[in-house]
């Protein structure tokens, strides 16, 4: 592969790797909350379970509120029809008259609190004897209860009626007086005080703040708790709690009461009657208690989560970002050539632990590598500082070794001394003995050169042709002078023959220079020094020396 490829193959940039759609972080942490998922939502499921538990046991307390008011009716009803039949016996079987009958009938109530009044109508409906004496004479024939009680030959109850007097709720309870031959005597009438109902309600109330209301058959309230109060006497009958009341014997709803308000509400039918109990709880009570529960436990599902959110960003932070982080670190330090480093000195955990001796073994190759490169190196660039022929250094190995010394003499204040040394008309040399001699010829010229100034030259390089050039650090010119002189001889004395030459063998030209560098020179000035010399050499005739141009030690011979 040529170079220049193998080069902007090396150099093109790394791809970078696509960026992943989400860090490993964020998968954490979306496994994290896959992980708590089914926990919130089985809290979650809890909560609307314990909310409609709640709901169910509002409905159930208010079912048993009604059903306990119900069943304290039956009881007053049944004892009332236990009342009313002895009555109905004794007045059956002694027809009294009216003002015993009616001292008969407040003794017999005296002590029953729920009886407000009690009389007896004889079979036309007329009343003939009552605890209270303004009720005598009364036609009660058109009453339905009176009715019922006069076909039925049974207790009847009338619907409620709500008293003129105390806003107390009331039933009239019929019972025939059938004599022993079966004949009918008369209706025995009691006016049942409904005030327990109010008792009802004002318990409930207190305990469970409920509400409670009765209606009657036709949708009137005829009773209620104390917050109920304002609604007795008025009929609802479009009211859809209302309907839905009148419609079933007993059911649970949850609607707006009178006041507008949201309440769940349950009701039953009154035994023997068509009035209806109703016991509402406000939704917006029964709701709070658990919707604050609710509430809570949302706040703490939120803590939770975040909680979590927290352990998985650090966590993953920890356990991965960070270990990762720290290898990529390594990885730039090896890329920037720092391979003394060592991943390993880290703590790791188990899963990174490989990875950090693989990035340790592939930074100990890349070490070992580089150290085998620099030498490559080193020694690629000796051959190319190296000339082929004469195996002494070449113009670039002179040019780098000039630059150095040039420094150093600057930095010491010695003077660095250059001596340029060309073959005598040595194309005529080539022309005469060929230009394999000429090599040979030029490679003696080399080792002369190099022989003399051992000691001196710390640089004999071929510098193009047949030049060749001498660095001698620390050489004033004089000595400089003499050394070139010491080396044309020597050439000289090699006898090397060179028909076409005029001493009849091969000599040297040598231009000398030596200077201390100062800060305006460079080393150029002193190569162009020494080559003038050298030009001066030539000129004087050749097989000579000159050390500075206007001191030529030796003319031509
Ligand atoms: P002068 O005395 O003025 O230096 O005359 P000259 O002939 O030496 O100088 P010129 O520059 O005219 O000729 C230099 C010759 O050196 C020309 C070329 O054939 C010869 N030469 C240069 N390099 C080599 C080489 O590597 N091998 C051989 N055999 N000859 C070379
Ligand atoms: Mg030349
Ligand atoms: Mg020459």
């Amino acid at each position: 592969m040529p170079d220049g490829q193998l080069k902007s193959k090396r150099l093109s940039p790394a791809k970078t790797p696509n960026k992943p759609l989400f860090s490993i972080r964020a998968r954490l942490i979306a496994l994290a909350l896959l992980a708590i998922a089914p926990l919130i939502l089985e809290r979650l499921h809890g909560l609307a379970q314990a909310r409609a538990a709640r709901i169910e046991q509002a409905y159930s307390e208010v079912s048993e509120l009604a059903r306990r008011g119900a069943e304290t009716q039956r009881e007053v009803m049944a004892s009332v029809r236990t009342l009313l039949l002895v009555i109905a016996r004794v007045y059956a079987d002694m027809p009294l008259e009216p003002s015993t009958c009616s001292k008969y009938l407040a003794n017999l109530t005296s002590d029953v609190q729920w009886i407000r009044g009690i009389s007896v109508a004889g079979t036309d409906g007329r009343i003939k004897c009552a605890t209270d004496p303004m009720s005598v004479g009364l036609n009660v024939s058109d009453r339905p209860h009176f009715q019922n009680a006069l076909t039925s030959r049974e207790f009847a109850l009338s619907d409620y009626i709500i008293s003129r007097t105390g806003q107390m709720p009331a039933v009239v309870a019929s019972f025939p007086a059938v004599k022993d031959d079966g004949s009918l005597n008369g209706i025995v009438l009691a006016v049942i005080n409904l005030k327990w109902i109010g008792e009802l309600a004002a318990a409930a109330a207190e305990t469970s703040s409920a509400s409670v209301f009765m209606l009657d058959g036709a949708g009137t309230v005829v009773a209620g708790s104390p917050d109920q109060q304002s609604f007795i006497g008025k009929r609802f009958a479009d009211n859809a709690l209302v309907r839905d009341m009148l419609a079933n014997d007993s059911g649970t709803a949850t609607l707006p009461g009178f006041d507008g308000l949201q309440r769940i509400f349950a009701y039953l039918r009154v035994p023997w009657t068509q009035a209806r109990l109703a016991v509402g709880l406000d939704e917006n009570v029964v709701h709070s208690g658990i919707d604050r529960a609710i509430d809570f436990a949302y706040l703490q599902l939120i803590a939770f989560g975040l909680f979590v959110l927290l352990v998985a960003w650090f966590g993953g932070e920890q356990l991965v970002v960070r270990p990762i982080r720290s290898l990529v670190r390594t990885a730039t330090r090896f890329g920037r050539g720092d391979l003394h480093v060592r991943a390993t000195q880290e703590p790791w955990v188990a899963e990174f632990a490989p990875l950090a001796a693989a990035l340790d073994d592939m930074a100990g190759k890349l070490a070992a590598r580089e150290e085998e490169l620099q030498i490559a190196n080193a020694h690629l660039d000796e051959l190319a500082s190296l000339d082929g022929l004469s195996g002494l250094a070449n113009r670039r190995g002179f040019d780098r070794a000039i630059e150095r010394e040039w420094q150093k003499a600057r930095q010491n204040g010695q003077p660095l001394a250059l001596m340029m040394v060309d073959i005598d008309h040595f194309k005529l040399f080539n022309d005469r003995y060929g230009h394999v001699a000429g090599d040979t010829c030029l490679r003696a010229v080399g080792e002369t050169l190099s022989l003399v100034t051992i000691d001196e030259a710390i640089l004999v390089a071929r510098y193009g042709g047949e030049e060749f050039a001498l660095l001698m650090p620390g050489l004033d010119i004089q000595r400089a002078a003499a050394l070139a002189e010491e080396a044309r001889q020597a050439v000289e004395d090699l006898m090397i023959n060179h028909a076409e030459s005029p001493c009849g063998h091969v000599t040297i030209s040598i231009g000398v220079e030596s200077m201390v560098p100062e800060e305006q020179q460079s080393f150029a000035d002193l190569v162009e020094a020494a080559d003038n010399a050298l030009y001066a050499a030539k000129r004087s005739g050749r097989n000579a020396v000159v050390a500075r141009i206007s001191e030529p030690l030796r003319a031509a011979s």
